[in-house]
C-alpha cells in the first residue's frame, strides 16, 4: 500500500479498520505502509499486535521505519528495539495512540543502535524483571547513542520487596536524549535515573535530560533513594557532559540527595525543584554549571538547596525560598574535602564561582561544612559575589566551620540580618521584597544583586506528557465523605469496604467487638460519635496493607477479648514488605487491659515496612504488656528504619511492660534526614519492668537523629537508652521531671563527636 506523505488521513483511516479487524485476520494486521517522499526513502509503519509480530517486524525495520504498538495491556513485554536509523530517518517505536499502550507486569525496555526514537509507552502494574526498566543498552557491547526516549511514563513500577534495588531509567552511549517523561512513585531502593559513564563509549556522553517530570518520591528510609545521579564515584574524574535542563523535581524526597552529580562537566539548567528534601549535591566531578534553577521549599523539613564539593563549579543565578534544610541538606552548603584524597571521599572546592544567587527565607548557609581531622581543606580560590540573602525573620543563616580566607566574598547584600564577622563583603541594606510575574521574589529595583529579572522558571505543566495527570496531593484524613456506623456485627467491615480514601467512619455510641482483622489499604479515619468501646477476638485490630493509613479519634480500645497468646497487637503493619509509606494518628483514644498473655503491643512494624508518621495526642494507656510502639524490625544494621517522624504529645502511659517505644536505625551511612522523635507533655508511670523488656529501658532510641523529649513527667519507669550513631544527631531532654526513676542514658557510638546530647533544666535526675 503506497501513500503519499501527506496522506494523514489516510493514515488514520487505514488504522481504524486495523482495529475493527483485530482478532480475525491475524495476518492482516500485520500492516506494512510504505511511504514514499519526494526523496528517495521508501517507510514502512507497522501496527503490532503482539510480541511475536514485534520480534519479526524489529528484526528488519530501516531507516525512516516506525514500529505502532497497538492499544491495550502488553503484559511481560521485554522489549529489545535494536536498530540502525539515519540523522534524518530515525526509526521509531511508538503507541497506537499515545497513553493508550501498558506496559505491564515483567516488562521493560532496551534501546541498542543508532538514530532510535521511542514514545508514548506507559509502564504501569507491574516491575522490571531485571535490573532497568529503560535502559539505553542491550548489553555491554551494544549501547544506544543518537536516539531519544520522549513522552514515556513510568507510573510506580516498583517491585514489591521495598529493599530490592532497581532502577527505572539508565543511560549509556552518547549523545542520547531524555525528555518529556513522566516518573513518578519510585518506592523500592535504587535510584530513580542514573547516567552511567561506565566505558568509554558512555564517556564525554553530551546526553540531553530535559522537560521531565519527575514526581514525588517518598522517603525511603535508607540509602538508595536518589532521584538522579549522573557518574559513580569510581568514574568520578571523568567529564559527562550531560545537560539537566527544565525539569520538575516534585516532591522528591527518597533520601539526602536529589540529584547526585558524580562526573564532570555538566549543566544543571532552569530545573524547579518543589518540595523536595534534600539538595542538588556536586559530591564527586570538576567543572559543572547550576544556573538558573529554582527551589521552593514551601518551608517544608529537609529541603534544601545546593551543596558545593570538588573544584571549579559554577553556582549562578539559582533561587531558592522557604528551604529548611540544616546541616548538608542546607539552601547553600559548600563543603570542606580531604586534601588529595581518594577518588571516593570529598575533594576540596577549589575555583568556586556562587555569583548571583537569591536565599529567601532559607534558614541555612554552611561554609566548609563538614570539617573535621579528614576532610580538613577549606575552600580556596573561591567566588562569593552578588548574591541576596533576606529572611524575614532576621535568622542569622550562616555557619562557619573552618577558615573561609580562600572565598573572594564581594558585594553580596542582606536584607535582614548584620554582616557576619567572617570576611568583609557583605552589606545590610533595607530590602522590600516584592513577587513577580514569574513567581519568584524580587527586591526594589536599583539593587542589582541575586538572580536576574528575566530568568524563566520551569512550571509543572511544562514537564512530562499533556496526557497523563501529574501527582495530586497526599489523601488528608477526614477529607472526604462520613460513613456513619451503629454496633452490629459486620457493620465497620462493610463501611470499610465501601469507604473512599480520606473518609471518616463515625462510630455511634455502643460496644463493638471485631471478629475479623480490620485491613486498611487507603488512608480512613474511626471517630467516635459518643461513647464508643471497641474489642477485638484477633490478634490484631487494625492491619495497614499497601496503601493505608490509619487515624483513630475518640474510641476506647480494650484488649480484653483478644486470644490469649503472646504478641498480639491493636495496630500492625502487613508482615510482607510495603512500598508505601503509611501514617497512623492516635487522639483522645484511650487503651485498657492490654495484658492478656506478654508482649501487646499497641503498634507492631514488620520489616521493609516504613511510616511517615506516627502521632499520638491527648491519648491514654494502661496495663500494656508489651511496647506502646515497637519500631525495631530492621535489625541488619543497613541504615533501614521503620518510621520518619514519631510524636507523642500530651499522653499518658501507665503499667506498660516493656518500652514506650522501641525504635532502631543501625548502619553507619549518612543517607537519612531520620529517623525523628518527639515526646513532650506526657506522663509516664511504672514503664519497662517486664522481664521480657530485653533494652532495660523506659525507652530505646537507637540512630534517631533528631530527638526533643520535653516537659514530661518520668514515675518509677526505667532510664532512656538513646545511642548516637552516625552523623550530627541532635537531642534535647529539657524540662522534664523524674521521680523515682534512673537518669538517662546517651551513648556516642559511632558519631565520633563527645557528648552531644543538651539535658537540661529537668528535675529530680540523680535519684
Ligand atoms: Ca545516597
Amino acid at each position: 500500500m503506497a501513500l503519499s506523505r501527506r496522506g494523514n488521513a489516510l493514515f488514520s483511516t487505514v488504522f481504524q479498520r486495523s482495529n475493527l479487524l483485530r482478532g480475525t485476520v491475524l495476518a492482516s494486521l500485520l500492516l506494512g505502509v510504505s511511504c514514499q517522499g519526494q526523496g528517495e526513502e521508501n517507510t514502512t509503519r507497522y501496527l503490532v499486535e503482539n510480541q511475536a509480530e514485534y520480534a519479526d517486524i524489529v528484526k528488519n525495520v530501516k531507516p525512516g521505519d516506525t514500529i505502532v504498538l497497538a492499544d491495550g495491556n502488553w503484559e511481560d513485554f521485554e522489549i529489545l528495539f535494536k536498530g540502525e536509523g539515519e540523522v534524518d530517518n530515525p526509526i521509531t517505536l511508538t503507541a497506537q495512540t499515545k497513553g493508550q499502550v501498558f506496559l505491564t507486569g515483567q516488562s521493560n525496555l532496551r534501546l541498542a543502535g543508532e538514530h532510535l526514537v521511542v514514545s508514548g509507552l506507559v509502564f504501569k502494574d507491574g516491575y522490571t524483571p531485571t535490573k532497568e526498566v529503560i535502559a539505553f543498552r542491550q548489553n555491554k557491547e551494544n549501547l544506544a547513542n543518537n536516539s531519544r526516549v520522549t513522552e514515556i511514563v513510568i507510573d510506580n513500577y516498583n517491585n514489591p520487596e521495598r529493599q530490592e534495588v532497581d532502577f527505572w531509567v539508565m543511560m549509556y552511549g552518547q549523545n542520547n536524549r531524555f525528555d518529556h517523561n513522566h516518573l513518578e512513585g519510585k518506592r523500592n531502593k535504587g535510584v530513580t535515573m542514573a547516567v552511567r559513564l561506565n566505558t568509554e563509549e558512555s564517556q564525554k556522553n553530551y546526553h540531553r535530560i530535559d522537560h521531565n517530570y519527575f514526581g514525588p518520591r517518598p522517603i525511603l528510609g535508607s540509602n538508595g533513594g536518589e532521584t538522579l545521579r549522573i557518574g559513580t564515584s569510581h568514574y568520578s574524574r571523568t567529564d559527562s557532559f550531560t545537560t539537566v535542563e527544565n525539569n520538575y523535581f516534585d516532591r522528591c524526597d527518597g533520601e539526602l540527595e536529589i540529584i547526585s552529580n558524580k562526573s564532570g562537566r555538566n549543566e544543571f539548567l532552569g530545573n524547579t525543584f518543589y518540595q523536595s528534601r534534600g539538595t542538588l549535591t556536586m559530591r564527586h566531578g570538576n567543572n559543572n554549571l547550576v544556573e538558573g534553577n529554582v527551589f521552593f521549599g514551601n518551608d517544608a523539613d529537609h529541603t534544601g538547596g545546593i551543596r558545593v564539593i570538588n573544584a571549579g563549579q559554577t553556582i549562578r543565578n539559582n533561587y531558592m525560598e522557604g528551604l529548611k534544610g540544616t546541616r548538608f541538606g542546607g539552601a547553600l552548603v559548600v563543603m570542606n574535602g580531604v586534601p588529595n584524597g581518594p577518588i571516593n571521599r570529598y575533594d576540596p572546592v577549589k575555583n568556586a564561582s556562587i555569583v548571583n544567587n537569591s536565599l529567601i527565607n532559607s534558614d541555612n548557609i554552611q561554609l566548609g561544612a563538614g570539617s573535621d581531622e579528614e576532610r580538613s581543606g577549606p575552600p580556596s580560590d573561591s567566588h562569593f559575589v552578588s548574591n541576596l540573602i533576606y529572611n524575614a525573620d532576621g535568622r542569622d543563616v550562616f555557619t562557619i566551620y573552618d577558615d573561609m580566607s580562600g572565598i573572594d566574598f564581594k558585594d553580596n547584600v542582606l536584607g535582614s540580618m548584620d554582616p557576619p564577622d567572617f570576611a568583609k563583603g557583605f552589606e545590610r541594606k533595607s530590602v522590600t521584597l516584592s513577587r513577580a510575574e514569574n513567581g519568584l521574589m524580587y527586591p526594589q529595583s536599583g539593587m542589582d544583586v541575586g538572580v536576574s529579572a528575566d530568568i524563566s522558571v520551569t512550571t509543572k505543566d511544562m514537564t512530562g506528557t499533556d496526557w497523563y495527570p501529574k501527582a495530586g496531593p497526599l489523601t488528608e484524613f477526614q477529607s472526604g465523605n462520613v460513613i456513619e456506623v451503629t454496633p452490629g456485627e459486620g457493620k465497620i467491615f462493610a463501611a470499610v469496604k465501601t469507604a473512599q480514601p480520606g473518609d471518616t467512619i463515625l462510630l455511634g455510641a455502643g460496644d463493638y467487638t471485631a471478629s475479623k482483622f480490620i485491613k486498611l489499604d487507603k488512608p480512613l479515619t474511626f471517630k467516635g460519635g459518643g461513647e464508643v468501646n471497641v474489642a477485638f477476638e484477633r490478634s490484631t485490630l487494625f492491619e495497614i496493607e499497601d496503601g493505608g493509613s490509619l487515624q483513630l479519634v475518640d474510641i476506647k480500645i480494650s484488649g480484653r477479648s483478644a486470644p490469649d497468646n503472646a504478641g498480639n497487637s491493636v495496630i500492625r503493619t502487613s508482615p510482607y514488605s510495603m512500598l508505601e509509606n503509611y501514617r497512623i494518628e492516635i487522639i483522645n483514644s484511650h487503651f485498657t487491659q492490654m495484658d492478656i498473655n506478654h508482649t501487646f503491643n499497641i503498634i507492631n512494624t514488620s520489616k521493609n515496612t516504613f511510616a511517615d508518621n506516627i502521632l499520638i495526642k491527648n491519648s491514654s494507656f494502661s496495663d500494656v504488656s508489651g511496647s506502646i510502639l515497637r519500631l525495631n524490625a530492621e535489625t541488619d544494621d543497613y541504615g533501614i528504619y521503620n518510621a520518619e517522624y514519631v510524636t507523642i504529645q500530651d499522653s499518658s502511659f501507665k503499667n506498660v511492660k516493656h518500652t514506650i517505644v522501641d525504635y532502631y536505625r543501625g548502619g553507619t551511612d549518612e543517607s537519612t534526614f531520620g529517623p525523628h522523635f518527639e515526646m513532650t507533655g506526657s506522663t509516664l508511670s511504672k514503664i519497662g519492668s517486664g522481664k521480657r523488656n530485653k533494652s532495660k529501658s523506659v525507652m530505646r532510641l537507637h540512630g534517631v537523629q533528631v530527638t526533643n523529649i520535653s516537659g514530661n513527667r518520668y514515675d518509677e519507669t526505667l532510664p532512656m537508652v538513646i545511642n548516637h550513631t552516625v552523623g550530627e544527631p541532635k537531642t534535647q531532654i529539657t524540662k522534664n521531671v523524674f521521680s523515682g526513676s534512673r537518669a538517662p542514658i546517651v551513648t556516642e557510638l559511632n558519631s565520633g563527636l563527645g557528648p552531644t546530647a543538651i539535658i537540661e533544666n529537668n528535675v529530680g535526675l540523680g535519684q
